[in-house]
């Protein structure tokens, strides 16, 4: 009924996650609050684990793409179950190392790590840095030289596949700020120049295409492509690569229209495909990487707020203000998102009216939905936007000096605070 099973309506006609009652886990910990369950996050990420091991003979590596989500409890998840982590900045990569994350099993992206960065991966010796561009390949050749071990690489590459998605999450074409670009012979330049160097050690290539893509069509066509480059790399080179990252950007569903196949679905038409190309053009098959985000995690977390103001223009529209907004989820102002929303205390009952929810942060553009089909209701009220797992609380701000909300986890039907809530002074804590 849900965009995901772990959501459900008790008797009380109550909104629950994983079993938990949402109204008092609002009263408990206070709103706004981003609520996950943990249960469900490790259930998809026993899926995609599991769908390498059916799919592809466990010859490859799940890695979890920590930007949607990324605390030390989501590191300890993953490494739990035996997943490795993309990260893309110190930050990501600080927090995984402080629960001891096994970082042979890091990747380390990012189209402008900065010198610090690089030298912070290589010191604490991190599995692979995909190298975007010339620049850091210089950079991390000066590194890895002093450091006196060569530094496993790999490039990111542009396949050149369009991925019906937002124009900003799309990032497999040539024009992206993102990788060599495959048709215009730049990647296989770069593949070359890393060869040549010996301080690195080029151990494979990657793409992502891009983010809530629906299709397994565009996977299949950048996985075909992708081949094809590792069997040019071979043909120009000699040299046989033996790891093919294809990223992530597995869609989750967000509203009741949206429909994204089952992960095994994708995997399996990813396998499929890179297994019949790889023998079709007499190269071995690859060590494969995915590595799912959004799909972990988005589906399997809600937000609470507590219904302010409620502010009835005639003829025109109806306000509904939140204790939340842009601070908590900037997506629906950056991306105009849309989410599936409702009154959590009044779950069971008539959707009675459309109405605007709108966050506190002065700008008028703060919003979280227009035109949202909700039951009637009044201050005080606990309103859940659903599937804002992924990619609220990780780009969350501090607007109008808005203390960012607590994570509480919900596990076996126990609710836990994984990360605390900005206190007034923690918001000041740096100000001199
Ligand atoms: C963002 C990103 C991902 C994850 O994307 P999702 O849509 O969250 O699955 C994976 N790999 C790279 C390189 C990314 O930039």
């Amino acid at each position: 009924m849900f965009v995901s099973d772990c959501i459900n309506i008790n008797e009380r006609g109550h909104l629950t996650i994983g079993g938990v009652d949402t109204t008092e886990l609002a009263a408990e910990f206070g709103t706004p609050l981003y609520v996950m369950d943990e249960d469900s996050i490790r259930k998809n990420c026993r899926k995609f684990v599991g769908s390498i091991n059916e799919n592809y003979f466990g010859n490859g590596l799940v890695l979890y793409a920590s930007k949607a989500m990324c605390c030390k409890q989501m590191c300890r998840i993953c490494a739990e179950e035996g997943m490795g982590l993309d990260v893309v900045s110190g930050g990501e990569l600080y927090t995984a190392l402080s629960v001891d994350f096994p970082a042979d099993k890091i990747y380390f992206h990012g189209n402008n790590k900065s010198k610090s960065e690089l030298q912070m991966a290589v010191d604490s010796g991190v599995g692979r840095i995909v190298v975007d561009n010339y620049t850091e390949l210089q950079t991390l050749e000066d590194i890895s030289a002093k450091s006196g071990v060569p530094t496993a690489i790999m490039l990111r590459v542009k396949p050149g596949v369009e991925a019906h998605t937002h124009e900003f999450i799309k990032t497999g074409q040539v024009d992206s700020k993102f990788g060599f670009a495959l048709e215009t012979g730049e990647a296989m330049e770069a593949v070359k120049e890393a060869m040549r160097n010996e301080s690195l050690e080029l151990v494979g290539i990657h793409c992502h295409i891009g983010s809530q893509i629906f299709e397994t069509e565009p996977f299949a066509h950048a996985a075909e492509t992708m081949v094809q480059f590792l069997a040019d790399i071979k043909k120009e080179t000699g040299f046989e690569l033996r790891e093919l990252n294809l990223g992530g950007g597995f869609g989750i569903k967000y509203s009741k229209n949206d429909n994204p196949p089952d992960f095994s679905e994708y995997m399996g038409r990813i396998s499929a495909t890179v297994v019949k190309k790889s023998a079709s053009l007499g190269i071995k098959t690859p060590f494969i990487l995915i590595e799912p985000g959004r799909s972990i995690v988005g589906a399997e977390g809600l937000t609470l707020y507590t219904v302010g103001a409620v502010k009835k223009i005639p003829d025109i529209r109806t306000y509904v203000s939140v204790d939340g907004g842009m601070f908590d989820n900037p997506r629906y102002i950056l991306y105009g998102s849309e989410y599936e929303m409702l009154c959590a205390n009044k779950a069971n009952e008539p959707r009675g009216s459309t109405v605007t929810v709108a966050g506190k942060c002065c700008e008028s553009g703060d919003l979280i939905g227009e035109g949202v089909r909700l039951q009637n209701v009044v201050p005080g009220d606990t309103l859940a936007v659903l599937s804002t797992g992924a990619y609220n609380f990780s780009m969350a701000s501090a607007y109008n000096r808005n203390g960012r909300p607590p994570v509480v986890m919900v596990s076996g039907g126990k609710a836990r605070v994984v990360v605390k809530g900005d206190s007034y002074d923690d918001i000041i804590m740096n100000d001199i």
